[in-house]
């Protein structure tokens, strides 16, 4: 293996992985003042950021601060120094000079006004190379070089790279296509760092009952309620279906044996369940399942109570006594739903509604107000948005995003034990944490915390 070229390590900080974290880690060090190489695994820097958001790229969110943090669970408060220094304002006025100018959309969520997202990758580009950082993409980083307790350099599967100050910017375990395939937790293992549970978060979630799941396959359900229990679906107590949203990202701790509710749209899929709610809600369901069985219920007519649905149904069945309970489902669910309600309800289709019994009508309302799967397992952390888990965050300065065990070495973005919601709460921690890694590598700095954030 031969040495790079610039022996000299000193002031030289290197970037491992040329994502959302590195490259903002990477331009920042360098407008600090250092010399800056970032090294990046694939042939391109960004591949991730690319996908992102349907290619739109959801950087961030216009909520408060408070209601930010929350997006996070337990750990969101690891990131206010990092918030405090480099937030959704700074981030926006960063892109709006590399000439990327932003909209808001429903929930906050904040996108580039082209809607796409390789604008936001050129930005970067355009940021670390005005900066002069050095990009080297096709090299893969296999470990950190220390001596004495702190980092002297990189290995790769080229070269050795010296330096003095080393940031892992690896990003997490899915979409490995995109590079993140999980090489910064084993960097950090060898170092002595620990490596909280990596688990997939904001991911499809797979039904013992494939066959009933397929036959609903491609069903969109608006505005229903999805609330997960610790318990087989057979179990579930329906009154105890809260009322209002609860779990991961509230202030409402949800009533065992309910995980979490939310009102929604969400999917149903060949396998299980998808689409927004149900990815929100399977971290809470993923680490649920650790602990004993869980399953879902849909309560496809949430605005109305079961007595008020058994008027409105009833009153559907006398006003058009002579339809089939197929036509009179049509008016009741979305059309996919209507075979598999047929099957469930044991009613048949061609029945004219004067002729179902009340016990027949019960049925119904069983199933409209408790649409039943017990949840086996997520799909692949490979599928998933995100990665949960990470380098524990115990072992790193939340003010500068160093170590605690090495000195040199700093991480960010989704490597650390950091993931949250959708909604542009995961490239806004990246970006964060990287421009504070940078800042902090770069060994210039000047710590400054004290500026408030402009929430
Ligand atoms: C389909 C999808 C859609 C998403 N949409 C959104 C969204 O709209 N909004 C949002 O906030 N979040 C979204 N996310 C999550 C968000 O993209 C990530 O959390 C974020 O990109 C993490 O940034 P990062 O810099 O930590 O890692 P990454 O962006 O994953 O970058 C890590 C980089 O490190 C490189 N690397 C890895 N190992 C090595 C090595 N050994 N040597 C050298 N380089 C290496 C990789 O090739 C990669 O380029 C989405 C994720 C997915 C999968």
């Amino acid at each position: 293996m031969k040495n790079s070229k610039h022996n000299d390590a000193a002031g030289r900080v290197i970037v491992v992985g040329a994502g959302a974290s590195g490259m903002m880690a990477a331009g920042r060090a360098a407008e600090m003042g250092a010399e800056v190489l970032l090294l990046e695994k694939t042939e391109r820097p960004g591949k991730k950021i690319l996908i992102s958001g349907k290619s739109r790229c959801n950087l961030t969110n216009s909520k408060p601060l408070e209601h930010f943090i929350l997006m996070y669970g337990a750990n969101g408060s690891f990131l206010r120094q990092a918030f405090h220094r480099y937030f959704r304002e700074d981030l926006l006025v960063f892109f709006r000079d590399y000439g990327v100018e932003t909209k808001t959309e429903r929930g906050g969520r904040i996108f580039p006004v082209s809607d796409d997202a390789g604008d936001v990758v050129d930005a970067l580009m355009r940021y670390i190379s005005e900066q002069g950082v050095k990009l080297k993409h096709s090299i893969s980083v296999t470990g950190i070089m220390t001596t004495e307790g702190r980092v002297t350099g990189v290995r790769s599967d080229r070269e050795i790279f010296p330096a003095s100050s080393v940031i892992i910017a690896t990003g997490g375990a899915t979409w490995p296509g995109t590079g993140s395939s999980g090489d910064g937790y084993h960097m950090a293992e060898a170092l002595g760092h620990r490596v909280t549970g990596l688990r997939p978060a904001l991911v499809p979630l797979v039904a013992d009952n494939e066959d009933l799941a397929k036959s609903m396959q491609g069903a969109s359900l608006r505005n229903v309620r999805l609330t997960a229990f610790q318990c087989p679906a057979e179990d579930i107590d329906v009154s105890l279906t809260p009322g209002a949203d609860t779990g991961r990202g509230f202030s409402t701790r949800p009533p065992p044996p309910v995980i979490e509710s939310r009102l929604g749209e969400m999917m149903m899929t060949h396998f299980g369940i998808g689409g927004p709610i149900s990815l929100l809600m399977s971290l809470s369901v993923v680490d649920a399942l650790e602990r004993g069985p869980v399953s879902v219920s849909i309560d496809l007519k949430p605005a109305l109570s079961r007595e008020q649905l058994r008027l409105r149904v009833q009153r559907d069945f006398d006003r058009f006594s002579k339809r089939s309970y197929r036509r009179i489902l049509a008016g009741l669910l979305p059309g996919k739903l209507i075979d598999p309600f047929v099957f469930m309800t044991k009613i048949s289709p061609d029945k004219p509604a004067h002729q179902i019994t009340a016990a027949e009508r019960e049925r119904l309302l069983d199933l409209l107000k408790s649409l039943r799967f017990n949840i086996l397992r997520p799909l692949p952390m490979t599928t998933a948005i995100v990665t949960a888990g990470g380098v524990s965050l115990k072992e790193v300065d939340p003010r500068t995003m160093g170590s605690r065990l090495l000195s040199g070495l700093y991480f960010c973005g989704e490597v650390l034990d950091i993931d949250a919601d959708t909604g542009g709460y995961n490239l806004q921690a990246a970006f964060s944490t990287g421009y504070m890694a940078g800042e902090q590598a770069s060994g210039k700095n000047i710590i400054k915390l004290e500026r408030k954030v402009k929430s």
